[in-house]
């Protein structure tokens, strides 16, 4: 199947002009929240440079819902044109056990606000690479290796060659496992709260079975759980989440050996697994990590400043991460706008946008804590009481009435 991401498919080359005028920028990270917050940088009046790890572009990723907000956030930076919701409003909500049976069943037209859009990561950050302005610079197999807050000066690895420059502004946007958090801020272990979760995602060349275009399947057992999407016009996707104490995931190394975790965790799965997990050891996976929140007390220090999940990460749990990240980013540069060539105070402008976007972030990580259980039922009483919620969900009088009051 072709899928529709073609700048970022084709890794179509973009035509850079570098600004020459106003204040300098280094975003870290060319991801959702740093893509969006050069755009928005960039027409704040600075001067941008991206800087990525990756030596290109990613691409594909996973399935992310994007919430209204950041659907808000993408119309402001102009990029909402180019995205289009992949799950179609009449395809159904499997839920099945390990053993293969169906548990429940839903319209998937019950779970759509009309506002959210149903994504991968690749469809956001294709959009937004498409619509970053031609006077931002954008350097790949780029890292920071030492970052001085008080004075912008970074010095960064590219090719094995360091070389260190000075900044006005220094967003480090580089992820749940950020190197500019740690250079800056401390080890992650001071601010990590682990979920003692494991995540694993890929993008699939075609569903297992029977399933079509428009089916989203959620397998799940007590501390495990996978959700397999048929989206339109994109191959499909699969993430996997289970708990790290499980007696299957002992001696497992997910986030080197991902495919041989999921095989000692899900092994035992009959219907559609067995399947499924020779799709994924086949396409490989995309994302393979342990899931955890970062909480810090500040997110700038000087002239660095801290953005999207390095700053706040609430975890896939949240369903608010891309939004947050990309709406965070498009607000910064409205609290850091050059006027008549004046500079603004950097320090106090990222702390007036830190505390303009807290609150959020806050609803979202507290969010986080509670859907885990939803999304990755501990036992077998609370995944029991789940599929008795989504069986009830599934009565025709049921999903009548909610389409009724979700309506009002
Ligand atoms: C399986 C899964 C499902 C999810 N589902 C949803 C969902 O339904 N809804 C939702 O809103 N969110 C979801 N999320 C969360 C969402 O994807 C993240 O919150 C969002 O991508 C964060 O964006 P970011 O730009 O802050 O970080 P990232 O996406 O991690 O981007 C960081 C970028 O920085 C680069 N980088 C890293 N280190 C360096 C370095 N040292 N130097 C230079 N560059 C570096 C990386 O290569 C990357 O390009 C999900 C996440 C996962 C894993």
């Amino acid at each position: 199947m072709t899928t529709v991401d073609e700048p970022a498919r084709t890794g179509r080359k973009r035509t850079s002009v570098p600004s020459t005028a106003g204040p300098r920028a280094l975003v870290v990270g060319a991801g959702i929240a740093g893509l969006a917050a050069a755009t928005s940088l960039h027409r704040a009046g600075w001067r941008v440079t991206v800087c990525e790890r990756a030596p290109a572009r990613r691409t594909g990723g996973y399935f992310v819902r994007l919430a209204a907000e950041g659907v808000e956030a993408a119309t402001r930076l102009g990029v909402e044109e180019s995205l289009r919701t992949r799950l179609p409003i009449d395809g159904h909500i499997t839920g099945v056990d390990g053993r293969g049976r169906t548990t429940s069943r839903v319209e998937a037209a019950l779970v759509e606000d009309g506002v959210s859009l149903a994504l991968v990561r690749g469809d956001l950050e294709a959009a937004l690479w498409e619509g970053l302005p031609p006077g931002v610079e954008v350097r790949f197999a780029t890292a920071p290796l030492a970052v001085s807050p008080a004075h912008g000066a970074v010095t960064l690895s590219h090719d094995g060659a360091e070389s260190t420059e000075r900044w006005d502004l220094v967003v480090g946007a580089d992820g749940v496992r950020s190197t500019v958090r740690d250079l800056v801020f401390g080890p992650e272990e001071e601010f990590r709260h682990d979920f003692d979760h494991v995540v694993v995602s890929a993008v699939l060349p075609r569903l297992p079975g029977a399933l079509v275009e428009g089916d989203y399947v959620v397998l799940v057992e007590p501390g495990r759980s996978a959700h397999l999407m048929g989206m339109a016009g994109h191959d499909p996707v699969v993430f996997f989440t289970y708990r790290t104490d499980l007696p299957q995931a002992a001696g497992t190394e997910p986030t080197s050996r991902p495919v041989e975790a999921l095989r000692a965790v899900y092994g035992d799965f009959d219907g559609l697994m067995p399947e499924l997990l020779d799709l994924v050891a086949g396409a490989g996976a995309t994302h393979a990590d342990t899931v955890g929140q970062i909480h810090l007390e500040r997110w700038s220090r000087g002239r660095v400043v801290l953005l999207g999940d390095s700053a706040w990460c609430p975890t896939l749990y949240s369903g608010h991460g891309s939004a947050l990240a990309l709406a965070g980013g498009e607000s910064l540069g409205s609290h850091l706008r050059v006027i008549d060539d004046t500079v603004p105070d950097v320090p106090a402008a990222l702390v007036a946008w830190e505390a303009e976007r807290r609150p959020v972030t806050d609803v979202a990580r507290s969010a986080a804590r509670r859907a885990r259980h939803f999304f990755l039922p501990g036992n077998r009483v609370v995944t029991a009481l789940r599929q008795t919620a989504l069986r009830a969900v599934s009565e025709p009088w049921v999903a009548w009435l909610l389409r009724r009051v979700g309506r009002r």
